[in-house]
């Protein structure tokens, strides 16, 4: 199954995620759609927000902003792509990065976000085994991203007074458009 992604002007993107339980066949399940919606729209992660959930689950695929980066981005040892992060907690943060990103949540809205350039992150894998691993680039990037959906917050949140005014009528047709789905 495929779910539909929801955009800007959705309430059910400031839901918070509620901890997930049990990581069992329903949760599996769950994750394998997030996965599929996540390719059917070229997003490099989603949010169980994004598609109308509020399990506190997200998935994430950067492989190919990791090929080609010429070896510039990595991927941790023991982490496979698509990853499936369940639960998750930033633990630890550090440096810091600016690099322009979207959301399939904001379609053609690409804004500059200053993220930590490492983190170290928790969480369930899809057979409820504990994890920790450390995050650089793209994938720290693309981690922080969708942890703020988990907790209710978005790109607009990030955007400053100039940049909520230049990008405002693609804002309010976001919203419209929100009503009538
Ligand atoms: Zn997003």
């Amino acid at each position: 199954m495929q779910y539909k992604v929801l955009t800007y002007g959705n309430s059910e993107l400031r839901k918070k995620a509620v901890p997930v339980k049990n990581v069992d066949d329903d949760i599996r399940r769950i994750a394998k759609d997030m996965v599929r919606t996540m390719y059917e729209n070229n997003g490099l992660g989603l949010a169980a927000e994004q598609v109308g959930r509020t399990e506190s689950i997200f998935v994430v695929d950067v492989t190919p902003v990791v090929n080609s980066s010429k070896g510039a981005e990595k991927i941790p040892d023991g982490l496979e792509m698509p990853a499936v992060f369940i639960n998750p907690k930033i633990v630890e943060t550090v440096g810091e990065i600016c690099e322009k990103e979207g959301c399939l949540s904001f379609p053609e809205i690409f804004i500059t976000i200053k993220r930590a350039s490492c983190i170290k992150v928790s969480f369930l894998d899809l057979q409820g085994r504990e994890r920790l691993i450390t995050a650089e680039g793209i994938l720290s990037r693309a981690i922080q991203h969708e942890n703020d959906h988990l907790n209710g917050k978005l790109l607009y949140d990030h955007m400053s007074t100039i940049q909520k005014v230049a990008f405002s009528g693609s804002l309010k047709k976001l919203k419209q458009l929100s009503k009538k789905t």
